[in-house]
C-alpha cells in the first residue's frame, strides 16, 4: 500500500479509501494507494504550519545548502527514480530520465535562492529617507499535479516554494504516486526539517480539503482545463493565491519553405513521444500551402514504423497509455474522427504485443484533412494521435491557432526569418518554438500557457516561480538626527 509522507515520516491516514495503481506495460495492478480524508489533510496542514515558523526564519543560504544536498541525492538515485516513473506511468526509460533531468534543473535553479531573493534598495527617495523592498515567504503552500509527469511537474513547484521559505503539501496524481514519496524521503535525507515537505495522496476529497483549509495560502495546480478552472475559482473564493495550468492543443505549423525532413523528425517526437501524453505534445500539424501531400506521405511512413513497447525495452520509441480507461478514451476519439469525416491515414488501434497482451498500448494514429469544426480538432485527446489540418497560407495558420481555446505551446518550421519573427510576435500562445518542436522553457525561464491553458497570472518556475511563492514588502525609513518635523496633512511627496 502506498501511503502518505507527513512531518518527516510515512503516514498512515485514517481514511480507508484506496485507489488502484497499475503497471501500464503489463496491465497488472501493482499496488494500492491510500486516498486521504479531510482529517488527514487538516492534520498535515497543522504540521506544515508549525514547521513554517522555523523554516521561514532559516537564512536563505542555509536553505540553499539543503536544496543542494537534495540535488546530489536525486543524482545519486536517478536510476531508481526513473524506474519508478516508468513502472507507474509507462513512458520509455530515456524519456522518463529526460523529464527527471528537467525537474532536477529546477532544483539547481532553487540552489541560487540567496541571490534570487535579493530585494531592491533606493537611497534618498526623499531627503534622508530610504526605501527598499524584500520578498518574504507566504506560509503553507500546496501543489496538485497530473499523472503525465510524476516527477517533473511536482518539481516545478516544491523546490522553489521551499527554497523561498514556505512549507509545502504535494497532492500528486493518484495514478502514479510513488515517485513523489521517494522524493520526499530524499529531501528529508538531505536535511530538510520535518513538516517542511509533505506528500498527501488522494483524489477530490483531499483536493477539496486543500481548497477549504484556511491555513493553505497558495495553490499551484497542473492538470486538465475543467479541473484547473475549478481550482482557480475555489482557491480564489477562499482567498488563496492561485496558478492553475490546464490542458492544451498544440499546433505545429509546417511552412512550404521548411526543411521538411527536419520538420517531420521534430513532429514525430513531439506528437508521439510519451505516447502523446504531454501538455506540450504537438497534436495538430498545420500544413501551409501545397506542403500537405509531401508532409503526410513522409510522416505516415514514420508513424507506421514507430516501435511501440514497454518503457523498459530500450528499443521502444513509445510506451503504453497510463490506464485502460485512458486508452479507451483515446481510441474513442479515433473512432469519432472517422465518423466526423477526417481521413485516418495510419490506424494504431489494433496493435497487439506478444507477452504484453493486457498492456494499455495504442499504436501511432494519423489523421489527414481534419477540419476546424471537428471535435477531434477542438478537444485535447492526450494520446498518440496527430491531426493534419491543411490551410491555404501563413495568415490562415495564425488565425487558426489564435482562434483555438487553448494556448499552451506552438511551433513553426520555416527557413524564413521574417515569417518566424512575425509568428512569434502575433501568435496568442504562451510558449513558442521556431524550428524547435517542443519549446519547453528551461528552469531559469518560466513555463506557462495563455487562454484556457492557464488560469491566474503567474507562470511556473524561473523568475515567475519566485514571485508566486513570495510576497512583496516595501519599507520606507528615516532616522531623524535631532530635527523633529511638524505634523504634515498632505500626501507626502519627494522633498
Ligand atoms: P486531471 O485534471 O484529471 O488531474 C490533475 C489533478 O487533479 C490530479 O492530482 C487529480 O487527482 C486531481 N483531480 C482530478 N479530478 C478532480 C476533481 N474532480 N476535483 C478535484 N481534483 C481533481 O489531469 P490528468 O489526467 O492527471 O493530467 C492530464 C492533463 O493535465 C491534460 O489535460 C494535460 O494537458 C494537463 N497538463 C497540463 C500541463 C501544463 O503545464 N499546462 C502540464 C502537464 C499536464
Amino acid at each position: 500500500m502506498i501511503k502518505h509522507f507527513v512531518d518527516g515520516k510515512i503516514y498512515v491516514g485514517n481514511s480507508k479509501r484506496t485507489g488502484k495503481v497499475y503497471n501500464p506495460a503489463t496491465g497488472e495492478q501493482t499496488s494500492e494507494v491510500n486516498l486521504a480524508s479531510k482529517e488527514d489533510l487538516d492534520f498535515t496542514v497543522s504540521k506544515a504550519k508549525s514547521a513554517f515558523l522555523k523554516w521561514s526564519r532559516t537564512p536563505p543560504a542555509q536553505r540553499a545548502r539543503v536544496v543542494f544536498k537534495f540535488k546530489e541525492l536525486i543524482e545519486k538515485n536517478f536510476d531508481e527514480l526513473t524506474k519508478l516513473i516508468v513502472s507507474e506511468h509507462g513512458k520509455v526509460y530515456e524519456d522518463a530520465k529526460g523529464s527527471l533531468t528537467r525537474g532536477l534543473e529546477v532544483v539547481e535553479f532553487a540552489c541560487g535562492i540567496p541571490h534570487l531573493l535579493k530585494g531592491e534598495f533606493t537611497e534618498n527617495v526623499g531627503t534622508d529617507v530610504d526605501s527598499w523592498s524584500i520578498r518574504q515567504p507566504l506560509g503553507v503552500c500546496a501543489g496538485i499535479t497530473p499523472f503525465n509527469f510524476p516527477a517533473m511537474v511536482p518539481m516545478w513547484m516544491f523546490p522553489i516554494s521551499i527554497a523561498c521559505g514556505n512549507t509545502f503539501i504535494l497532492k500528486p496524481s493518484e495514478k502514479d504516486p510513488s515517485c513523489s514519496i521517494r522524493l520526499a524521503e530524499l529531501f528529508k535525507e538531505a536535511g530538510l526539517p520535518d513538516g517542511v515537505f509533505n506528500v498527501i495522496n488522494g483524489d477530490k476529497e483531499a483536493v477539496d480539503a486543500l481548497l477549504l483549509n484556511k491555513d493553505i495560502v497558495a495553490i499551484s495546480f497542473v492538470g486538465s482545463t475543467p479541473i484547473a478552472k475549478y481550482i482557480y475559482e475555489n482557491a480564489a473564493k477562499n482567498e488563496k493565491r492561485v496558478q492553475a495550468l490546464g490542458g492544451a492543443k498544440n499546433h505545429c505549423v509546417i511552412m512550404p519553405d521548411c526543411d521538411l525532413d527536419q520538420a517531420v523528425n521534430g513532429l514525430m517526437g513531439a506528437a508521439y513521444g510519451s505516447a502523446g501524453e504531454r501538455c506540450m505534445a504537438q497534436s495538430v500539424a498545420v500544413a501551409v500551402g501545397n506542403i500537405g501531400n509531401d508532409l503526410v506521405s513522409k510522416i505516415s511512413k514514420k508513424v507506421m514504423s514507430l516501435k511501440v513497447g514497454p518503457g523498459m525495452d530500450k528499443n521502444s520509441d513509445m510506451g503504453p497509455l497510463v490506464t485502460k480507461e485512458h486508452l479507451e478514451k483515446v481510441k474513442g476519439y479515433v473512432d469519432l474522427g472517422i465518423k466526423e469525416g477526417a481521413k485516418l491515414v495510419v490506424d494504431g488501434r489494433n496493435i497487439k504485443l506478444q507477452g504484453y497482451e493486457k498492456g494499455f498500448y495504442l499504436g501511432g494514429c494519423l489523421f489527414d484533412h481534419v477540419e476546424k469544426n471537428m471535435k477531434i480538432y477542438k478537444e485535447e485527446i492526450f494520446g498518440p494521435v496527430l491531426s493534419v489540418v491543411r490551410v491555404k497560407d501563413f495568415e490562415s495558420a495564425i488565425n487558426l491557432i489564435n482562434d483555438h481555446e487553448f494556448g499552451n505551446g506552438t511551433s513553426i518550421y520555416t527557413r524564413d526569418g521574417d515569417v518566424g519573427r512575425t509568428f512569434a510576435s502575433k501568435i496568442k500562445i504562451g510558449m513558442v518554438g521556431i524550428n524547435i518542436p517542443i519549446p519547453v522553457p528551461v528552469a531559469y525561464h518560466s513555463f506557462g500557457g495563455w487562454k484556457r491553458s492557464l488560469f491566474g497570472d503567474q507562470h511556473m518556475h524561473g523568475p515567475e516561480g519566485i514571485r508566486f511563492y513570495t510576497k512583496l514588502k516595501t519599507i520606507t525609513s528615516k532616522w531623524p538626527t535631532g530635527l523633529r518635523s511638524d505634523p504634515e496633512f498632505v500626501m507626502p511627496t519627494m522633498k
